[in-house]
Protein backbone atom coordinates (compact mmCIF):
# COMPACT_ATOMS: atom_id res chain seq x y z
CA UNK A 1 0.00 0.00 0.00
CA UNK A 2 1.28 2.98 -0.96
CA UNK A 3 0.59 6.67 0.40
CA UNK A 4 -1.01 9.13 -1.65
CA UNK A 5 -2.72 12.65 -2.15
CA UNK A 6 -5.27 14.10 -4.28
CA UNK A 7 -5.80 18.02 -3.37
CA UNK A 8 -6.97 18.26 0.46
CA UNK A 9 -7.50 14.28 0.59
CA UNK A 10 -4.77 12.07 1.80
CA UNK A 11 -4.85 8.73 1.44
CA UNK A 12 -3.15 4.93 1.88
CA UNK A 13 -3.54 3.63 -2.46
CA UNK A 14 -3.08 -0.37 -3.54
CA UNK A 15 0.15 -1.11 -5.19
CA UNK A 16 -1.93 -2.42 -8.04
CA UNK A 17 -2.62 0.40 -9.18
CA UNK A 18 0.21 0.97 -10.81
CA UNK A 19 -0.28 1.15 -14.63
CA UNK A 20 -3.88 1.19 -13.95
CA UNK A 21 -4.48 5.25 -15.08
CA UNK A 22 -8.02 5.04 -15.37
CA UNK A 23 -8.93 3.67 -12.01
CA UNK A 24 -8.82 5.31 -8.58
CA UNK A 25 -8.83 3.04 -5.56
CA UNK A 26 -7.87 3.85 -2.10
CA UNK A 27 -8.84 4.07 1.67
CA UNK A 28 -9.12 7.64 2.96
CA UNK A 29 -7.28 8.72 6.25
CA UNK A 30 -8.97 11.16 9.09
CA UNK A 31 -7.29 14.09 7.51
CA UNK A 32 -8.56 16.82 5.66
CA UNK A 33 -12.18 17.61 6.55
CA UNK A 34 -14.15 19.76 8.59
CA UNK A 35 -15.39 17.92 11.18
CA UNK A 36 -14.60 18.41 14.92
CA UNK A 37 -13.61 16.29 17.73
CA UNK A 38 -14.33 13.51 18.11
CA UNK A 39 -15.25 13.23 14.44
CA UNK A 40 -12.16 15.28 13.21
CA UNK A 41 -11.60 15.87 10.64
CA UNK A 42 -12.60 13.65 7.58
CA UNK A 43 -15.66 12.12 8.93
CA UNK A 44 -17.45 10.58 5.73
CA UNK A 45 -20.44 9.29 7.72
CA UNK A 46 -23.74 10.14 7.83
CA UNK A 47 -24.57 7.47 10.22
CA UNK A 48 -22.91 9.26 13.42
CA UNK A 49 -24.00 12.14 15.92
CA UNK A 50 -21.69 14.69 13.61
CA UNK A 51 -23.48 17.65 12.05
CA UNK A 52 -24.62 16.73 8.70
CA UNK A 53 -23.34 19.74 7.30
CA UNK A 54 -20.19 18.53 7.83
CA UNK A 55 -20.15 15.29 6.20
CA UNK A 56 -21.71 17.00 3.39
CA UNK A 57 -18.62 18.99 3.42
CA UNK A 58 -16.40 16.26 4.09
CA UNK A 59 -17.79 14.00 0.77
CA UNK A 60 -17.78 17.38 -1.50
CA UNK A 61 -13.81 17.87 -0.25
CA UNK A 62 -13.42 13.69 -1.30
CA UNK A 63 -15.01 14.28 -5.07
CA UNK A 64 -13.62 17.18 -5.54
CA UNK A 65 -10.40 16.04 -5.46
CA UNK A 66 -11.08 13.18 -7.87
CA UNK A 67 -12.78 15.53 -10.35
CA UNK A 68 -16.51 14.73 -9.08
CA UNK A 69 -19.75 15.94 -8.14
CA UNK A 70 -21.16 15.20 -4.54
CA UNK A 71 -23.78 12.68 -6.14
CA UNK A 72 -21.02 10.85 -8.00
CA UNK A 73 -20.23 9.39 -4.39
CA UNK A 74 -22.16 6.28 -4.07
CA UNK A 75 -22.26 4.81 -0.62
CA UNK A 76 -25.44 2.22 0.57
CA UNK A 77 -27.40 1.74 3.76
CA UNK A 78 -24.80 -0.59 5.67
CA UNK A 79 -26.23 -3.56 8.05
CA UNK A 80 -23.73 -6.00 8.39
CA UNK A 81 -25.39 -8.42 6.37
CA UNK A 82 -24.56 -10.10 2.67
CA UNK A 83 -26.10 -8.34 0.41
CA UNK A 84 -24.49 -6.71 -2.64
CA UNK A 85 -25.78 -4.07 -4.62
CA UNK A 86 -25.18 -4.35 -8.21
CA UNK A 87 -24.90 -1.77 -10.90
CA UNK A 88 -24.70 -3.07 -14.32
CA UNK A 89 -26.40 -0.76 -16.59
CA UNK A 90 -26.23 3.41 -17.24
CA UNK A 91 -27.48 4.92 -14.48
CA UNK A 92 -27.11 8.21 -13.89
CA UNK A 93 -29.18 9.11 -10.96
CA UNK A 94 -27.61 7.22 -8.11
CA UNK A 95 -29.63 9.04 -5.76
CA UNK A 96 -32.39 6.27 -5.56
CA UNK A 97 -29.50 3.45 -4.60
CA UNK A 98 -28.73 5.56 -1.33
CA UNK A 99 -31.44 4.20 1.24
CA UNK A 100 -30.22 0.38 0.07
CA UNK A 101 -29.56 -1.75 2.70
CA UNK A 102 -26.31 -3.69 1.53
CA UNK A 103 -22.67 -4.16 2.62
CA UNK A 104 -21.15 -3.84 -0.84
CA UNK A 105 -21.45 -2.40 -4.40
CA UNK A 106 -20.27 -3.83 -7.37
CA UNK A 107 -20.40 -2.26 -11.32
CA UNK A 108 -18.66 -2.31 -14.07
CA UNK A 109 -19.89 1.28 -15.11
CA UNK A 110 -17.44 4.21 -15.53
CA UNK A 111 -17.90 7.99 -14.13
CA UNK A 112 -18.61 6.99 -10.72
CA UNK A 113 -17.09 6.37 -7.53
CA UNK A 114 -18.60 3.41 -4.85
CA UNK A 115 -17.45 3.24 -1.30
CA UNK A 116 -17.98 1.47 1.99
CA UNK A 117 -17.99 3.35 5.07
CA UNK A 118 -16.15 1.54 7.82
CA UNK A 119 -14.32 2.41 11.58
CA UNK A 120 -12.55 -1.22 12.70
CA UNK A 121 -14.36 -3.19 10.18
CA UNK A 122 -12.40 -3.71 6.60
CA UNK A 123 -13.31 -2.04 3.67
CA UNK A 124 -12.17 -4.81 1.05
CA UNK A 125 -11.29 -3.36 -2.93
CA UNK A 126 -11.96 -5.77 -5.75
CA UNK A 127 -10.77 -4.63 -9.46
CA UNK A 128 -10.74 -7.08 -12.53
CA UNK A 129 -8.87 -5.06 -14.87
CA UNK A 130 -9.46 -6.83 -18.37
CA UNK A 131 -13.25 -6.78 -17.80
CA UNK A 132 -13.57 -3.41 -16.09
CA UNK A 133 -15.11 -3.97 -13.01
CA UNK A 134 -14.39 -2.79 -9.55
CA UNK A 135 -16.34 -3.61 -6.16
CA UNK A 136 -16.17 -2.21 -2.47
CA UNK A 137 -16.89 -4.28 0.70
CA UNK A 138 -17.69 -3.71 3.94
CA UNK A 139 -15.86 -6.99 5.77
CA UNK A 140 -17.00 -7.04 10.11
CA UNK A 141 -16.95 -9.95 11.97
CA UNK A 142 -20.83 -10.95 10.40
CA UNK A 143 -20.18 -10.28 7.07
CA UNK A 144 -16.89 -12.41 6.75
CA UNK A 145 -18.44 -15.13 9.09
CA UNK A 146 -21.21 -15.66 6.20
CA UNK A 147 -19.31 -15.25 3.64
CA UNK A 148 -19.51 -11.84 2.08
CA UNK A 149 -16.54 -12.08 0.18
CA UNK A 150 -16.85 -15.52 -1.29
CA UNK A 151 -20.13 -14.17 -2.73
CA UNK A 152 -18.60 -10.98 -4.16
CA UNK A 153 -16.33 -13.29 -5.95
CA UNK A 154 -18.83 -15.65 -7.41
CA UNK A 155 -20.89 -12.23 -8.35
CA UNK A 156 -18.35 -10.84 -10.32
CA UNK A 157 -17.57 -14.64 -11.84
CA UNK A 158 -21.12 -15.53 -12.42
CA UNK A 159 -22.79 -11.93 -13.90
CA UNK A 160 -19.22 -10.28 -15.25
CA UNK A 161 -17.42 -13.09 -16.03
CA UNK A 162 -14.53 -12.20 -14.31
CA UNK A 163 -11.60 -15.15 -13.66
CA UNK A 164 -10.75 -14.84 -9.71
CA UNK A 165 -7.67 -15.80 -10.81
CA UNK A 166 -7.20 -12.32 -12.68
CA UNK A 167 -9.05 -10.39 -9.34
CA UNK A 168 -7.02 -7.30 -8.06
CA UNK A 169 -7.92 -7.20 -4.03
CA UNK A 170 -6.54 -4.64 -1.46
CA UNK A 171 -7.25 -5.09 1.91
CA UNK A 172 -7.86 -1.85 3.71
CA UNK A 173 -7.48 -0.73 7.71
CA UNK A 174 -9.34 -2.45 9.97
CA UNK A 175 -9.08 -3.32 13.60
CA UNK A 176 -5.93 -5.28 14.86
CA UNK A 177 -5.94 -8.75 16.23
CA UNK A 178 -4.46 -7.45 19.58
CA UNK A 179 -7.50 -5.35 20.41
CA UNK A 180 -10.40 -7.11 18.57
CA UNK A 181 -11.38 -9.47 21.46
CA UNK A 182 -14.88 -11.42 20.89
CA UNK A 183 -16.80 -13.58 22.85
CA UNK A 184 -18.34 -17.42 22.11
CA UNK A 185 -21.28 -15.81 19.81
CA UNK A 186 -18.89 -14.48 17.40
CA UNK A 187 -17.07 -17.70 17.40
CA UNK A 188 -19.76 -19.66 17.06
CA UNK A 189 -21.02 -17.37 13.98
CA UNK A 190 -17.32 -18.04 12.38
CA UNK A 191 -17.74 -21.91 12.97
CA UNK A 192 -21.01 -22.75 11.55
CA UNK A 193 -20.42 -20.10 8.41
CA UNK A 194 -16.93 -19.35 7.09
CA UNK A 195 -13.72 -17.43 8.08
CA UNK A 196 -11.11 -19.58 8.89
CA UNK A 197 -12.19 -19.67 12.75
CA UNK A 198 -9.13 -21.68 13.79
CA UNK A 199 -5.95 -19.60 11.87
CA UNK A 200 -7.62 -16.34 12.77
CA UNK A 201 -8.69 -16.67 16.30
CA UNK A 202 -5.97 -17.00 19.73
CA UNK A 203 -7.84 -17.79 23.35
CA UNK A 204 -6.92 -14.99 25.40
CA UNK A 205 -8.90 -15.88 27.95
CA UNK A 206 -11.98 -18.37 28.81
CA UNK A 207 -14.25 -17.57 26.34
CA UNK A 208 -12.66 -14.82 25.11
CA UNK A 209 -10.62 -14.86 21.72
CA UNK A 210 -8.12 -12.26 19.70
CA UNK A 211 -9.38 -12.52 15.88
CA UNK A 212 -7.67 -11.11 13.26
CA UNK A 213 -9.87 -10.13 10.65
CA UNK A 214 -7.54 -9.26 7.98
CA UNK A 215 -6.39 -12.44 8.08
CA UNK A 216 -9.70 -13.69 7.65
CA UNK A 217 -10.18 -11.85 4.19
CA UNK A 218 -7.00 -12.73 2.86
CA UNK A 219 -7.63 -16.13 3.82
CA UNK A 220 -11.60 -16.28 2.46
CA UNK A 221 -9.58 -14.42 -1.02
CA UNK A 222 -7.22 -17.11 -1.60
CA UNK A 223 -9.89 -19.99 -1.26
CA UNK A 224 -12.46 -17.73 -3.72
CA UNK A 225 -9.00 -17.62 -6.32
CA UNK A 226 -7.95 -14.51 -5.47
CA UNK A 227 -3.62 -15.11 -6.24
CA UNK A 228 -1.51 -13.98 -2.58
CA UNK A 229 0.45 -12.07 -5.45
CA UNK A 230 -2.76 -10.12 -5.96
CA UNK A 231 -3.85 -8.99 -2.57
CA UNK A 232 -2.37 -5.88 -1.11
CA UNK A 233 -3.14 -5.50 2.70
CA UNK A 234 -2.74 -1.98 5.17
CA UNK A 235 -0.22 -2.76 8.06
CA UNK A 236 -1.12 -0.41 10.36
CA UNK A 237 -4.45 -1.06 12.13
CA UNK A 238 -7.34 1.25 13.03
CA UNK A 239 -7.09 1.62 16.86
CA UNK A 240 -3.27 2.05 17.02
CA UNK A 241 -3.16 5.15 14.81
CA UNK A 242 -5.62 7.29 16.13
CA UNK A 243 -3.73 10.49 14.05
CA UNK A 244 -4.60 8.60 10.91
CA UNK A 245 -7.25 6.35 11.53
CA UNK A 246 -11.34 6.34 13.04
CA UNK A 247 -11.80 3.51 15.61
CA UNK A 248 -15.06 2.17 16.66
CA UNK A 249 -13.47 0.51 19.66
CA UNK A 250 -10.51 2.51 20.34
CA UNK A 251 -13.28 5.84 21.28
CA UNK A 252 -16.33 4.05 22.47
CA UNK A 253 -18.07 4.62 19.57
CA UNK A 254 -17.86 8.19 19.40
CA UNK A 255 -15.81 8.33 16.54
CA UNK A 256 -16.04 9.21 12.33
CA UNK A 257 -15.82 6.80 9.39
CA UNK A 258 -13.12 7.02 6.60
CA UNK A 259 -14.00 5.59 3.33
CA UNK A 260 -12.83 2.58 1.17
CA UNK A 261 -12.94 3.96 -2.49
CA UNK A 262 -12.75 2.44 -5.75
CA UNK A 263 -13.90 3.88 -9.31
CA UNK A 264 -13.74 3.10 -12.93
CA UNK A 265 -12.48 6.66 -14.94
ZN1 LIG B 1 -4.06 -1.69 17.06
Amino acid sequence: MKKSRAAKISYLEPEWTTGLPRLTAGFSTRHGGVSRAPYNSLNLGFGTDDLRAHVEGNRATLCRAFNLQPHQLLTVKQVHGTDLLLIDDENLDLSHFLSIEADGIITNQRGFMIGVLVADCIPLLLHHPAKGVVAAIHVGWRGAAAGIIARAIETMKVHFHCDPDEILAAVGPGIGAHRFEVDRPVREAFRNGSGFWNQISTEVSLGHWQVDLALSCCLQLETAGVRTENIDSVAECTCCHQELFFSYRRDDGQTGRQLGFVMLG
